[in-house]
């Protein structure tokens, strides 16, 4: 397949910087309602970039969001791109367990669905917390109606993956029912999947590694799907000490910053991207967990 035909994915996951499980140190749940809101700074600039592009992406809302800060919701449904739910709390699905995933993600839903005349189709997890041993969650998705999710990462992380998960969007079993899985974009070198899906991955390489990740998995004739947070296109969030955080966490969550918003813009012209529901007939047939 000829790869400039591939159309990607490109998603954002709508949340403040004092949402990020990095930080957690330093922003704690308990000081969240007091703290200076940004959300807004980042969305609209990734709502500027995909006008000019001229390409709608999806945005994965926190319920947090939409229960604090409807107006960036608003922002959102206004200019036409696809709202989905990143959960309520933000809490990892391990520290959840499955009823209260499932609780907390029927909280976002229920504070999203006013935004949208659209029913909400898509999921993802906080911190692409579904891996095999959170493997229950998917069947919870499907039991609240969703059809996708995008919260598998397959690559080995210190706190995510599932490293031998397919790396294309595939159909997957969700206890009775089945869900539509959407990976996260990696590139296959010399046996390894490398994460390649944006977000820190964007900012901490060299542009030439996401593009080269595009162009691998559009050879193979499959989508990649690539992934940012408005707070990594605002340089002026409130910053956390590195005593605080410690150094990597410091590394992690703001070396360039101040670059991510020329890269999304290089990205955008490079490729076509589109929403993730738009990737949904391109799913491959049914594997098993973990095939
Ligand atoms: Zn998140």
């Amino acid at each position: 397949m000829d790869a400039t035909h591939v159309t990607h994915a490109i998603s954002i996951d709508v949340e403040e910087y004092f949402h990020a499980v990095n930080l957690r140190q330093a922003f704690p749940e308990s000081e969240w309602e007091r703290l200076p809101r940004r959300a807004m700074v980042g969305v609209e600039t990734a709502l500027r970039l995909l006008d000019r592009a001229g390409c709608k992406g999806t945005f994965f809302v926190l319920g947090w969001i939409a229960e604090h800060e409807p107006e960036v919701v608003r922002a959102i449904v206004s200019a036409g791109h696809e709202i989905a739910s990143h959960g309520h709390s933000h809490r990892m699905a391990q520290e959840l367990g499955p009823d209260a995933f499932e609780a907390d993600v029927k909280k976002s839903l229920d504070l999203l669905a006013p935004f949208t005349p659209r029913p909400i189709r898509g999921f993802r997890a906080s911190t692409f917390s579904v891996m095999k041993s959170t493997w229950w969650a998917l069947e919870r998705l499907a039991l609240l109606g969703l059809v996708y999710d995008s919260s598998i990462f397959p690559v080995r992380h210190d706190r995510y993956g599932v490293p031998d998960f397919a790396r294309v969007p595939v159909v997957v079993a969700a206890g009775a029912r089945t869900l539509i899985e959407l990976p996260l974009l990696t590139w296959r070198v010399a046996g390894m999947n490398l994460p390649a899906a944006g977000g820190g991955y964007l900012r901490q390489l060299p542009l030439w590694f996401t593009r080269n990740a595009l162009h691998a998995i559009a050879r193979e004739g499959a989508p990649g799907v690539v992934y940012l947070h408005p707070w990594e296109l605002d340089p002026g969030q409130p910053r956390a000490a590195p005593s605080v955080i410690g150094r990597l966490g410091h590394l992690r969550h703001y070396r360039n910053l101040e670059r991510t918003a020329d890269r999304l813009a290089q990205l955008l012209a490079e490729f076509p991207f589109a929403t993730c529901e738009a990737l949904l007939p391109l799913a491959r047939p049914l594997q098993q967990p973990g095939a």
